[in-house]
């Protein structure tokens, strides 16, 4: 069973991508929590940080890089954003391929809610 995120990777599911090349595809997410929120996603499916290989680094800090461009190409790269990955249960992942959030474009608030 292919994810939605690989279903947008392929071209069967429309969503407004942004950013894609031979690794990685990044797309604006379709409930955004805030004016920016881009998921940056690998073109290979891989379920969750936990399943990041010792060989997938070279991936891992392509994500980051390519979401350092669009915070640029964004507008939002001096005003600040929020980068996050989600992990499973108690990190509140809810579809199972690896996606880095970029979020950006108003103050954000305190990283996490402290209960
Ligand atoms: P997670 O909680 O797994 O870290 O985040 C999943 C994100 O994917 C959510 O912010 C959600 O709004 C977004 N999302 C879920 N389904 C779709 C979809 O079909 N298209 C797009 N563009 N975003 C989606």
């Amino acid at each position: 069973m292919s994810t939605i995120f690989s279903k947008i990777v392929e071209g069967e599911l429309a969503a407004d991508i942004v950013y894609r090349d031979d690794r990685v595809t990044a797309f604006r997410d379709i409930n955004p929590a805030a004016p920016t929120h881009i998921l940056i996603v690998p073109n290979r499916e891989i379920p969750t940080v936990n399943d990041l290989a010792d060989e997938d680094e070279a991936l891992a800090g392509h994500m980051l890089l390519v979401a350092r461009d669009l915070a640029k190409s964004e507008g939002i790269a001096e005003s600040g954003y929020r980068l996050i990955i989600n992990c499973n249960r108690d990190g509140n992942q809810e579809v199972f391929h690896l996606h880095l959030h970029l979020l950006g474009g108003r103050p954000l608030g305190g990283m996490v809610k402290r209960t």
